[in-house]
């Protein structure tokens, strides 16, 4: 038999309602799993007795004959940019190390109310800035996969990098991950599993620390398309605590999940064929473009003109909104405070964000102020939310054409730790085909599409219309179904 750990959030949640075991030994096999897996620094925190309650819930529930939720005796991971009752919730940055919120996020709140259990908080690129979890204040993540013959530590994506290789590992069947420009997509495509950013609003921003408000989404990863449905009907919902929360009903996006694509037209964005790009991502999207014609599909040529212009306007309104959610964070009210002897109030601000905010984060504060400066405001930042417009625009026009879109989700495979650290825009590269669909608001997914030459997974990403979340789960079904991906990362760690 499968060992619990390394089953599936619907193999579990079936077999615990069977009675093929119980949701008590589910937990046992994740806790262990997670113990066992310090070489991966995928957990800033691991919350064993939060996961082994929820579970003895789930079981007593059964016992008694009450109803079960659908997540119930499902252990998962929560990224630490989600608010935890009672729980550290430190954004992986030392500023807000030590804070415990007295409330619950609403994505978690729900999480729980569907029967799932924490197993604890995940490692992230500190405030969510980054693409290779290493500007996390508790250390790198190491990526469970390793190139064929090589021990070099890869990079697991980020910013929900902690979310990713706990996933590939099989320390949880599941996780929860924030997107703003792609980290929950990206880390997905680097480590072999799905990931979704469903349509700006689906789901509550309430309770998740700030990075860029107007694009950051919060999303479900797990090892199948059918694990993300299960997961994002749990965690999406109109929430009155966030103005800019959805109201509209959660689909039944699982029970409607349909590979058969017939009648249906696929874009092809022709500006993603970027110089830089790897043959084998190249080569994985042509493989991706056979698997959707061979599910029906017609596969059409779209443009989208202002695609080269989306990371660098990216690069000014994320960093722009993050300086401006950042300014709480003074010594005052949260976390970290340094009070040099004989300090007044103003150096007591710029000693606490000296000490508590990591380089990455210093970088993007200095940059949206800048953008934001009287001198530089219409320079920068009104141009770069002209550009956004643009590029919305863009992705309008190709909808009078085709249903979704297919395009790689990163332009190369996982790079090494260390590779591009000291190479900021090297890193902010990684993004270019993730980002355009943030900027738009709209729902997209990564999806293993099978392994380069080097041994390591390849992701394709698949971009919908705002609020059709099925389409682009139903194009990942077809995708997954075809490309078979079955490898599984060595056990090393
Ligand atoms: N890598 C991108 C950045 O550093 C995206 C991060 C994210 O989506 N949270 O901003």
């Amino acid at each position: 038999m499968t060992a619990l750990n390394e089953l599936g959030v619907r193999a579990i949640r079936d077999g615990v309602a069977a009675g093929d075991f119980t949701a008590r030994e589910v937990a046992d096999a994740c806790n262990a799993a997670v113990a066992s897996a310090a070489a991966l620094n995928a957990f800033i925190l691991a919350t064993p007795d939060d996961a082994l309650a929820a579970a003895e819930r789930g079981d007593a529930d059964r016992a008694a004959g009450r109803a079960l939720g659908p997540l119930a005796g499902v252990p998962i991971g929560m990224k630490d940019l989600f608010a935890t009752r009672g729980v550290q919730t430190s954004a992986a940055s030392h500023i807000l190390e030590g804070f415990v919120p007295p409330y619950e996020s609403t994505v978690s709140q729900k999480l729980w109310d569907a029967g799932a259990g924490m197993l604890g908080k995940l490692n992230l690129d500190q405030f969510a800035m980054g693409s290779s979890n290493e500007t996390s204040h508790f250390g790198a993540v190491a990526s469970p996969w390793r190139k064929a013959g090589s021990n070099a530590a890869l990079a697991p994506g980020g910013s929900s990098g902690g979310s990713s290789a706990a996933i590939a590992a099989r320390l949880c069947p599941a996780a929860t991950g924030t997107d703003t420009g792609g980290s929950i997509r990206q880390p997905a495509a680097f480590t072999g599993i799905c990931g979704i950013k469903p349509t700006y609003g689906r789901c509550s921003r309430w309770g998740i620390v700030a990075f860029a408000s107007s694009l950051d989404q919060a999303g479900p990863m797990a090892r199948s398309v059918e694990d993300c449905a299960i997961l994002l009907e749990a965690m999406a919902g109109f929430d009155p605590k966030d103005s800019t929360s959805l109201d509209l009903p959660v689909p039944g996006w699982s029970a409607a999940l349909d590979p058969d694509l017939r009648g249906k037209r696929v874009g092809i964005p022709r500006e993603y064929r970027m110089e830089g790009t790897d043959a084998a991502i190249l080569k994985s999207w042509e493989d991706g473009i056979a698997w959707l014609k061979d599910a029906g599909a017609r596969i059409v040529d779209v443009s989208l003109p202002h695609t080269r212009y989306a990371l660098p306007a990216y690069y000014i309104i994320a960093p722009a909104e993050a300086s401006s959610n950042l300014a709480r964070y003074d010594g005052v009210r949260y976390g970290l405070r340094e009070l040099p002897q004989g300090a007044g109030l103003q150096e007591m601000y710029a000693a606490t964000r000296a000490a508590g905010f990591g380089e990455e984060v210093k970088r993007r504060v200095l940059i949206g102020t800048y953008v934001l400066s009287a001198g530089f405001y219409d320079a920068y930042y009104t141009q770069a939310m002209k550009v956004r417009t643009l590029v919305a625009r863009d992705f309008e026009k190709a909808w009078a054409h085709c249903d979704v879109l297919l395009a790689p989700t990163t332009p190369t495979a996982a790079f090494a730790l260390g590779d591009k650290l000291d190479d900021p825009l090297a890193m902010y590269l990684n993004d270019v085909f993730s980002v355009p669909a943030s900027l738009a608001g709209l729902p997209a997914m990564s999806v293993p599409a099978g392994l380069d030459p080097d041994g390591l997974p390849l992701g394709l990403q698949v971009i919908g219309r705002p609020f059709d979340e099925q389409s682009v789960l139903n194009a990942g079904m077809a995708i997954e179904q075809r490309a078979g991906f079955v490898a599984k990362p060595e056990r090393w760690w």
